[in-house]
């Protein structure tokens, strides 16, 4: 294809203007399928073809090809796939170490490494990584009014006079990462932003829990979800599904904190500094140890971050 979609910049990119670290740098997809693809060049008759080309022809991304240019079977092949998987992996790297840094200093490290490989938890992100691709979780439809919410205590005038990046430019990011981890070499970026989501979710359950502010049904549930097996988890939900009511709840409550902390952290994402190093030929992330801040309104000290519970 000759054109690409830039996440980072929000604009399309023709391929004769792209060098292949952009691709990370800015991290152009698919305009389709949001799919990662990879700069490749060939030699045509008069001169040098660029373009762009998907990484592997997964289900979900034969037709875009089609779609945006059309370029053949052969030529696809013909590109060296060594240096492809690298790049691909350099590619779906950036947004996942972008949104690691989030937990720097975060008081609950320790105990979060001992139940983030869970199995309960595992499944769980599994599936819902499942529900994300196939679009029963976080619909296009859906996500204005989750950002809505997601941004409803940050103080725009603040942040427009901190001279920082637009509200409406980030909201824009959101959902272009959103649609690229529906795309079907993302399944990585897919399970680690789902438990990132869900990691802010168990940590606001732990801070609750200390101050004893927390409701027995939300307390069972993530009791059993980080069960050391997968049998409580399973006890769990099967009584969810029973009886409903204070179960359901906290269950449907479990997935808004995902949405909520997965998507107040991809708004912080810094992309401005990040374009700012790639254009300087640095590595995306150098020198990036924090996501933007974004000010708050009305906000008290002894609030925690994030959704309350
Ligand atoms: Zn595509």
């Amino acid at each position: 294809m000759n054109l690409g979609y830039s996440i980072l910049l929000g604009e399309f990119v023709p391929a004769n203007q792209a060098r292949p670290t952009d691709v990370a740098g800015f991290q152009i997809v698919c305009p389709c399928c949001k799919d990662p693809v990879f700069k490749t060049e060939r030699l045509g008759r008069k001169d040098v073809l660029e373009f762009f080309s998907h990484y592997a022809s997964k289900v979900g991304t034969e037709d875009c090809e089609l779609r945006v240019a059309g370029i053949s079977e052969g030529t696809r092949a013909s590109t060296n796939s060594a240096s492809r998987s690298q790049t691909l992996k350099l590619f779906l790297a950036v947004i996942r170490s972008a949104m690691a840094v989030a937990w720097k200093d975060d008081p609950h490290a320790r105990r979060w490494a001992e139940v983030e490989g869970s199995p309960a938890l595992s499944w769980f992100v599994d599936l819902r990584a499942d529900h994300m691709a196939t679009g029963r979780w976080f619909k296009d439809a859906d996500l204005d009014e989750a950002l809505d919410t997601a941004i409803s205590d940050v103080d725009l005038m603040a942040l427009r006079n901190a001279g920082g990046l637009d509200v409406s430019v980030r909201r824009r990011l959101v959902k272009d990462v959103i649609s690229h981890l529906r795309s079907p070499n993302a399944a990585k970026n897919r399970k680690t932003l789902i438990l990132h989501g869900l990691r802010g979710a168990v940590e606001a359950f732990w801070t609750c829990e200390a101050l004893n502010e927390i409701d027995i049904p939300m307390r069972k549930m993530f009791n059993a979800l980080l069960s050391d097996t997968r049998t409580d988890w399973r006890a769990w939900v099967k009584r969810m599904n029973e009886r409903q009511g204070p179960h359901l709840d906290a269950f449907n409550d479990l997935h808004f904190m995902i949405e909520m902390f997965l998507m107040r952290d991809l708004l912080r994402l810094p992309v401005v500094r990040m374009l700012e190093n790639h254009r300087a030929g640095r590595a995306v992330l150098e020198g990036i140890d924090d996501l933007d801040y974004l000010p708050i309104a009305h906000a008290k000290s002894d609030e925690i971050s994030g959704p309350s519970i």
